[in-house]
């Protein structure tokens, strides 16, 4: 059976380009980049030309990016960063809605006597940005707001956020593991100092990410032991994932208005197909301001589990924001957040798709789909309940 692949904001497929450039430097060019040795310094300079790339795609300067092993590690050094650099300010502005790697590394600070300040979201899922003023005060260290939510694609103002803040000595990051890839990133317009990006999710392996410092922020690294990475991230670079990196950072920076615009007209092709042919379905998010390749649906009295279980029988990975499958047992936060209905929230599947999706792709999804729905509903607690509602006995 082939596997029908939906779930790119968990994880993408890596590039075969990416494969090819990387073998060299596990059966050939395996010498230490920090080794005084020429066959070290082959491998250091190709380090230097990923690093190069991986700036390029979001227009920084190469010496403003460190390898880090995952968008998780980088989002947890920004924020130490912050608050070692500037130990005299106990306060930290986040959203409702982040990933856990910033979620519950400030619940871990709250803790530890940091006041953190999650600011709300609209029932769309935006950023409800008069909020921002009323806490901003002079103990803030941090202001850490995603640029892209995982879960729904709404994209937030990081621009209008980083306008405020100006003039403040705050520390501005974002994450954005979500958006840096498919849709155009450039720190040259965008008031941040740092800004977390993660390989696997544009196709690199999974264990390599990447932190942009902007030149001029204070900075105190989080894992200290070599200088490697000029002292801001100890230990032997990850050779192989790091160009790997930085080949998937160049291929999207060369794909990405071709990509953003055939990713969008099929995720709006499956949307529309899934609105129209399934009763009681319904989009979660913004759909003004978004990424191209996310959907986030919910499918109002059924599981969201049971949709996934049974999508899985044709070979179709999807995911859930609601429980067992992604790993948790609580419905979704961040549409928890957004005030939405709770049989809407256990009914939502997140759709996200990449450059490796094919129309006949959507064509599959969209034709079992409404099965699917129909069988869940005959069967489930919700789907019962709405039965009653709408007057049905049978
Ligand atoms: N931030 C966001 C918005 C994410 O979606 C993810 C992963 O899903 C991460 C951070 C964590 O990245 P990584 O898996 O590279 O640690």
């Amino acid at each position: 059976m082939n596997t029908l692949y939906f779930d790119n904001n968990a994880t993408t497929q890596v590039a075969q380009e990416v494969i090819d450039c990387m073998l060299p430097y596990f059966r050939d060019y395996y010498g230490n980049p920090s080794s005084m040795h020429t066959f070290g310094g082959k491998v250091y300079r190709k380090i230097e030309e990923a690093r190069e790339k991986v700036a390029s795609l979001i227009g920084a300067d190469p010496d403003e990016i460190f390898f880090t092993s995952c968008g998780t590690e980088s989002n947890n050094t920004a924020i130490m960063s912050a608050i070692e650099t500037n130990p005299e300010k106990k306060h930290i502005i986040t959203t409702k809605v982040e990933h856990p790697a910033v979620l519950n590394f400030c619940k871990h600070l709250s803790r530890k006597g940091y006041q953190v300040t999650y600011l709300p979201v609209d029932s769309k899922g935006r950023l409800e940005i008069e909020s921002f003023f009323r806490v901003i005060d002079n103990d803030l260290a941090l202001v850490s707001i995603m640029y892209a939510n995982n879960e729904t694609g709404v994209i937030f103002p990081i621009e209008k956020i980083g306008e405020l803040l100006k003039g403040r000595k705050v520390i501005f990051h974002t994450d954005a593991v979500q958006i840096v890839g498919k849709l155009p990133v450039n720190v040259k317009n965008l008031p941040v100092d740092m800004l977390s990006l993660s390989g696997h999710k544009i196709h690199a392996p999974k264990g390599i990410g990447a932190l942009y410092v902007r030149k001029g922020t204070q900075f105190y690294p989080y894992i200290i032991g070599g200088h490697q990475e000029n002292g801001r991230r100890a230990g032997t670079e990850n050779v192989a994932f790091i160009i790997g990196f930085g080949k998937a950072c160049e291929i999207a920076a060369k794909n990405i208005q071709k990509e953003v615009h055939f990713v969008k007209q099929l995720r709006d092709k499956l949307e529309n197909g899934l609105l129209k042919n399934c009763p009681d379905a319904s989009i979660n998010g913004d759909t003004e301001n978004r990424l191209p390749n996310t959907s986030n649906m919910s499918f109002e009295f059924v599981e969201g589990e049971a949709i996934l279980l049974r999508l899985d029988e044709y070979g179709i990975c999807a995911s859930s924001g609601s429980a067992c499958t992604s790993g948790s047992l609580e419905p979704s936060h961040v549409l928890r957040a957004m005030g939405v209905r709770n049989t809407a929230i256990h009914g939502s599947v997140r759709f996200s798709l990449s450059r490796y999706n094919q129309e006949k792709e959507i064509d599959k999804v969209i034709e079992v789909m409404p099965e699917i729905i129909k069988d869940l509903r005959l069967i489930s607690p919700f789907g019962r309940e709405r039965r009653i509602e709408k007057g049905c006995t049978s």
